[in-house]
C-alpha cells in the first residue's frame, strides 16, 4: 500500500497563490510513490481564498479545506491542519511559495532514512528588506537567550513530521502554541535541510514588526520563566548598588557637601519607572497567559469543512 503524506497549508488572503501551489505540489507527488492529501486552512480571509478552495475541492478529491470562523493567526491555522491530518507524515508549508515545494522530495528522503522530524533552515535571503532580515535574526537571538529551548536561525514552519510526532502534538492543549518551539522541545530524531527561500509569489506578507515582536514574546514566555528571573536579578543588582550609595549620601550630608539633586533625581525616577513598568509587564504577560489558559476555550473554531473531522472539540456545519 502507498504511504500517505498530508500537506498542510495555512492561508490568509492567498487567493492568487493557491492554484499555483497545489499545481506545483501535485506535479511533485505525481512522480513519487506517495499518496498526497492537501489540507488548506482559510484563516478568516477577506479575499476569494475560500471560494477558490471550494471550487478546487469540488474537482480534486484529495483537497480538503477548513474554514475558520475568523482570523485566528498562522499558528492556530497550522494546528488545525495538523489536528486533521491523516497521513503517515505531515508536511507544512506557507501558501505564498516562499517555501519551495520541490524541497519536499529531499524531506521525504530524510524521512525514509528514519528521521522523525525534517525541518528546514532558510539561508539568509539578500533580496529581503534589511529590516525584515534583521528583525528575523533578532527574533531567534531573543528566543534563544531568554528561553530554555534553542531554535536555529531561519527555521520557519516548513517541515515534515512523522505521524507519531503529530499524534503526540495533537494532545497539546496550549492556548497560544508556538509550534516551532514545541517541535524542538518534543525531541525525537530531527534533522535539518538548508534552502534558499523564494520570493512571495503574489500578495503581501502578513507579518509586520509588531506581529513579529508579539510572536517572539509569545515564543519566549511559552518556554521559560527566565524573564522573571532576570527581573529578580536586576532587582538584586540595583539594591546592591543602592546599598553602596547610601553611605555616600550620609557622608555627603555629614560633610555638608552641597548636592545638586535635580538631574540625578529625575534620571533615577525615569529610569526606575521604566524598569518597573517593563518588569510589571513581564509578570503581566505570564498572568495573562494563565488567564487565557484557564478559560479553556477551544483554540480555534471551524465554520465549515469538506471532510469528516478527526476531533470534536469545535463546532462544525
Ligand atoms: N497566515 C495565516 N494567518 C495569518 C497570517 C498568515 O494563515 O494571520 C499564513 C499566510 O497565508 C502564509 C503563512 O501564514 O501562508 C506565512 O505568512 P506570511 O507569508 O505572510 O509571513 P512571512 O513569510 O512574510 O513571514
Ligand atoms: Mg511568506
Amino acid at each position: 500500500m502507498k504511504k500517505t503524506v498530508s500537506v498542510v497549508i495555512p492561508a490568509f488572503n492567498e487567493a492568487e497563490n493557491l492554484i499555483v501551489i497545489i499545481d506545483r505540489l501535485e506535479g511533485i507527488f505525481k512522480n513519487t510513490a506517495y499518496e498526497a492529501e492537501f489540507i488548506i486552512i482559510d484563516d478568516g480571509s477577506t479575499d476569494h481564498t475560500l471560494t477558490i478552495l471550494k471550487t478546487m475541492a469540488s474537482i480534486n478529491t484529495k483537497l480538503f479545506y477548513i474554514e475558520f470562523s475568523r482570523n485566528f493567526g498562522h499558528q492556530l491555522a497550522l494546528k488545525a491542519g495538523l489536528d486533521q491530518a491523516k497521513g503517515d507524515c505531515v508536511i507544512s508549508l506557507d501558501a505564498d511559495l516562499q517555501h519551495p515545494p520541490e524541497l519536499i522530495i529531499q524531506m521525504l528522503e530524510k524521512w525514509e532514512e528514519g528521521n522523525d522530524v525534517v525541518y528546514t533552515r532558510r539561508s539568509e535571503d539578500k533580496s529581503l528588506p534589511y529590516g525584515k532580515r534583521k528583525s528575523s535574526s533578532l527574533f531567534y537571538k531573543l528566543i534563544n537567550v531568554l528561553s530554555s529551548i534553542q531554535i536555529e536561525e531561519g527555521t520557519a514552519d516548513f517541515r515534515l513530521m512523522d505521524k507519531k510526532v503529530i499524534d503526540v502534538f495533537r494532545n497539546f492543549e496550549e492556548n497560544e502554541p508556538f509550534i516551532r518551539g514545541l517541535v524542538q522541545w518534543m525531541g525525537y530524531k530531527q534533522i535539518a535541510i538548508d534552502y534558499i527561500p523564494h520570493k512571495r509569489h503574489a500578495g503581501t506578507s502578513k507579518y509586520n514588526l509588531r506581529k513579529m515582536m508579539r510572536f517572539a514574546l509569545q515564543g519566549v514566555t511559552s518556554f521559560s520563566i527566565k524573564p522573571l528571573y532576570t527581573a529578580v536579578y536586576l532587582g538584586f543588582a540595583f539594591s546592591m548598588l543602592s546599598v553602596l550609595y547610601i553611605p555616600y549620601v550620609f557622608y555627603s550630608v555629614y560633610m555638608g557637601i552641597e548636592v545638586d539633586g535635580w538631574a540625578s533625581t529625575i534620571m533615577t525616577i525615569v529610569f526606575f519607572g521604566g524598569l518597573q513598568l517593563i518588569i510589571m509587564g513581564i509578570i503581566g504577560i505570564y498572568i495573562g497567559k494563565m488567564f487565557m489558559q484557564t478559560k479553556n476555550r477551544p483554540n480555534y473554531i471551524i465554520k465549515s469543512t469538506n471532510f469528516v473531522p478527526a476531533t470534536t472539540n469545535t463546532n462544525y456545519d
